[in-house]
């Protein structure tokens, strides 16, 4: 089959890649200029265990599934990556309830090697660290997103299949069994698929709008949740991930290490009404009072701000966390068009296992 994929994000291209190589023939649009120039290069970069998540929700089998491919696929085409492990840390008696009931919803999801371990026990890891027990993941790590891009954009290639960049799709109509796909940007014009699938990240939503017969009702409401992050001008004094526990809409202000081990922290939760990508320096004020609570050291002065990013999430402030949503032809209708919604965090860790789920999907 002739297949489109609607946006070169991460999952854009694990769908792209995943198709090309059960045999489709694959073309990416991509309204910019380059992959990964939505959601997907401004995250944590963080390969999440699975922990989180209601078992049998999408986001736990994802996260599950794709850790485990994520890795094999890192180890065998060259992605840098380290799986330096995790704690979420509890500071007091009500923290360590939420870490236990943590502890349980990932042995639940089919979390490997998770253990609870008392304060010291986290300090003999961690030096810098103030807690009162933590829930060691083994299994969390982080990744190269970009070199991860890069690699699968280079078996989508091999595959013969291409990425037309600033190459927008505006609509979409039925012409008998086929998707006519019109297209704007330099090369605007229309052309004929024979499936498509909608992995435009923030712009999913708006895509879905403009595909004639497609059901509103079925289109989610999209919901934008920013999350700041701050760089630490200084030296790093973790190696793992820390995590405080979970808040509203996000996992709390967390510790992350990159590949060359420096470190940053973030992201926050900003609920705000349209897309945009600056980072007010006022916020570092709530940061240091968070870090301090498991790191008292943190030096003043020490953070500044660095970048953003944007989760299109379907749910707002206050409401329970929403799935991710795989809309396919018995969702709304419309035969071979797989429209996917809300692909937050553990999108790029889900991805790989994303688009096995998604090509199934589409019917040679
Ligand atoms: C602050 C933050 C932290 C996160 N941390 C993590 C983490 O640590 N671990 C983890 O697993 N996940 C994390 N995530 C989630 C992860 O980043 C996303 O789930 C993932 O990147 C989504 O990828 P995507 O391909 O769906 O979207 P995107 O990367 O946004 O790709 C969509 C693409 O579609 C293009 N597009 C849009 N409309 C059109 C159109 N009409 N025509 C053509 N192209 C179009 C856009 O230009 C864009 O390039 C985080 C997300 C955020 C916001």
């Amino acid at each position: 089959m002739q297949i489109l994929v609607v946006g070169a994000g991460v999952v854009g291209l694990a769908i792209a890649r995943a198709a090309a190589l059960a045999g489709h023939d694959v073309t990416v649009a991509e309204a910019t200029g380059g992959i990964g120039n939505g959601v997907s290069s401004r995250n944590s970069e963080v390969i999440h265990a699975g922990i989180y998540y209601p078992t049998g929700s999408l986001r736990a089998r994802h996260c599950t599934h794709g850790r485990r491919m994520l890795y094999e696929f890192c180890a065998t085409h060259g992605v840098g990556h380290n799986k330096c492990g995790k704690l979420i840390v509890a500071t007091d008696t009500a923290e360590l309830a939420k870490v236990e009931a943590l502890l349980a919803q990932g042995l639940k999801n089919g979390v490997e090697g998770l253990e609870l371990i008392g304060g010291n026990a986290a300090r003999a890891l961690e030096a810098e660290l103030s807690c009162i027990g933590a829930l060691l993941s083994p299994e969390s790590g982080i990744v190269d997103s970009h070199g991860f891009m890069l690699a699968l954009w280079g078996e989508l290639e091999d595959r013969d299949g291409m990425i037309a960049f600033e190459t927008p799709v505006e609509r979409l109509s039925l012409a008998g069994s086929q998707w006519r796909v019109q297209f704007g940007g330099r090369d605007a014009g229309a052309v004929a698929f024979d499936a498509v699938v909608n992995a435009a990240g923030l712009g999913a939503q708006a895509l879905a709008r403009r595909i004639e017969g497609y059901p509103p009702d079925k289109v989610p409401r999209l919901v934008l949740a920013k999350g700041n992050y701050f760089g630490f001008a200084g030296r790093p004094v973790f190696s793992r991930l820390i995590y405080p526990t979970q808040v509203d809409g996000g996992l709390g202000v967390h510790v992350t290490v990159d590949l060359a081990g420096r470190m940053r922290f973030g992201p926050d939760v900003e609920w705000i009404p349209e897309e945009s990508y600056t980072v007010d320096p006022r916020r570092a004020d709530s940061f240091y009072d968070r870090i301090r609570t498991y790191w008292p050291g943190l030096p003043a002065g020490s953070l500044v701000p660095d970048y953003c990013g944007i989760r299109p999430k379907l749910t707002g402030p206050g409401e329970p966390a929403a799935d991710f949503m795989i809309a396919g032809p018995s969702a709304h209708g419309l035969p071979q068009l797989v429209n996917l919604f809300g692909i937050e965090s553990p999108g790029l860790t889900s991805s790989l296992s994303l688009a096995q789920e998604v090509v199934g999907y589409l019917v040679t």
